[in-house]
């Protein structure tokens, strides 16, 4: 598989970090319940399909990325750097 970096173009995916569901960049506020601190940090969704992940280019870059990715084919849709991208909700 191969990434196209917005900064560095397309690498291999060994230049690059899986960090988790994009999830991660929609921090709940400080007012923010219980429940909603656990969804935030402990549960996730398992979708078959177009998902939203982070990814870190740390052998290039060492840009933050979010990577639109479907589960099922592994094809990457889109690429986007982290801090360009809006709140995703997965
Ligand atoms: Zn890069």
């Amino acid at each position: 598989m191969r990434i196209a970096c917005p900064l560095c173009g397309e690498r291999d995916l060994r230049e690059f970090t899986y960090k988790g569901a994009a999830l991660a960049l929609a921090y709940p506020s400080e007012a923010a319940s219980a429940q909603e601190w656990d969804d935030y940090l402990h549960n996730r969704d398992n979708p078959a399909g177009p998902t939203r992940e982070l990814w870190y280019h740390g052998s290039g870059c060492t840009s933050w990325l979010v990577v639109t990715r479907n589960t099922v084919t592994h094809e990457i849709l889109a690429v986007e750097l982290a801090e360009n991208a809006e709140e995703a909700s997965a």
